[in-house]
């Protein structure tokens, strides 16, 4: 604990802007029901105006240009600065540096700016209440390649009016038009804007507190369903602090991830491209070196250990052979398919040759599931 004295001064803006907006909501959404029956346009703007917000930071901020993990064309890129500055949360250039320095010293309550270990609060919204680390606020040295996009440093240049534009102009503009000027205030205005923050803050607090961690443990980073659900896929936190350039947060296709299905969804219509994917071998050998390890670590507590960790250790290494063995085969026969030779007489020895490696590795991957479950309390 830092003792009181010492602690950097308060930041009274954003302490106002957070407890106003957070006290408006609260209190405000619940008389709104009382007095006024449900207005569905306004619901349903309101999920609109959440949506924009939440998947301009993910799709935009995040994956685009915090991580570089895919292009996207000028068109997508005014959109997601636009809608930045509508979810309120600084500068796309600021949000970047940040965030490059949150992976660079994961947990590092020095330069971590959110960092996890400094607690729930702190993680979540307590970083932005004082002036922690004041000194590197306006360096941007580490995101020299998004100061080459012009999109990026008009955003930053005009944040502020277009913070205001987005958040006072929009809740307004859909109150005129729909003729509820309140109820968008109340609803576009401020409710969507806390519900963007807070979901958008779990992803430094509760995505790094609750959930497991099958690619890593060096950080305090988990994967989580249920954090998905509400932070537009980015609850598969472990996996994305080992591979952060991949477009993809849930690699299983029913990873609840809209901001991966978003990504690929424009990729058909040629607004983005250039999306960075990890090989799935390299997923399945780091997963099966996490289990490895955690196994390791528990037979050596044991007495009596010796034939055991032989065992584990020559298990371990037979999986990671086959896999090696079979994503080569793979990427062989995906070759011949797309030059339409996969049926050809000459390559039934290789097809043979790939069912083969194929069966082993289905079986050497259920001993490892089972060794995995035997010592799994
Ligand atoms: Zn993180
Ligand atoms: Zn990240």
């Amino acid at each position: 604990m830092i003792p009181q004295q010492q602690k950097p001064p308060i930041i009274w803006l954003n302490v106002t802007l957070f407890t106003l907006t957070f006290a408006i909501a609260v209190i405000g959404v619940p008389l709104y029901f009382y007095f006024y029956t449900l207005d569905f346009t306004l619901i349903f703007m309101t999920i609109m105006a959440f949506c924009y917000c939440g998947l301009s930071i993910t799709a935009g901020y995040h994956r685009l240009w915090a991580h570089q993990s895919y292009q996207a064309n000028r068109f997508l890129r005014v959109i997601f600065a636009l809608g930045g500055a509508f979810a309120l949360q600084n500068s796309i250039l600021h949000w970047c540096s940040d965030h490059r320095i949150h992976h660079r010293y994961v947990d590092n309550n020095l330069k971590d700016p959110y960092s996890a270990k400094m607690g729930f609060f702190y993680s979540h919204i307590g970083w932005m209440l004082r002036r922690y680390q004041a000194s590197r606020y306006h360096d941007y040295s580490n995101c020299a390649d998004l100061q080459q996009d012009p999109i990026v440093v008009w955003q930053h240049k005009y944040y502020l009016i277009l913070a205001a534009i987005m958040n006072i102009g929009v809740p307004i503009t859909i109150g005129w038009v729909f003729g509820n000027m309140w109820g968008a205030l109340l609803f576009v205005g401020v409710l969507r804007l806390v519900l963007s923050h807070h979901t958008t803050f779990f992803i430094n607090s509760l995505a790094h507190k609750w959930g497991s961690q099958p690619y890593t443990d060096r950080n305090s980073a988990r994967d989580n369903g249920l954090i998905a659900w509400l932070t537009f896929g980015e609850g598969y936190h472990n996996y994305h602090h080992i591979f952060e350039n991949d477009y993809r947060n849930g690699i299983r296709w029913w990873q609840f991830d809209p901001t991966k299905w978003l990504i690929k969804s424009c990729s058909w219509l040629g607004w983005t491209t250039d999306l960075k994917v990890i090989s799935a071998d390299r997923i399945e050998k780091t997963r099966a070196k996490m289990e490895f390890t955690r196994l390791e670590y528990q037979l050596k507590t044991l007495p009596n250990n010796g034939a055991r960790l032989l065992q584990l250790q020559y298990e371990y290494e037979a999986l990671i052979s086959k896999i090696s063995d079979y994503y080569q085969v793979k990427r062989r026969l995906i070759d011949l398919r797309q030059k339409k030779l996969a049926n050809d007489y000459e390559n039934f020895e290789f097809m043979q040759q790939y069912e083969s490696i194929k069966h082993k590795l289905k079986q050497q991957r259920r001993d490892w599931k089972y060794l995995v479950q035997q010592y799994t309390v």
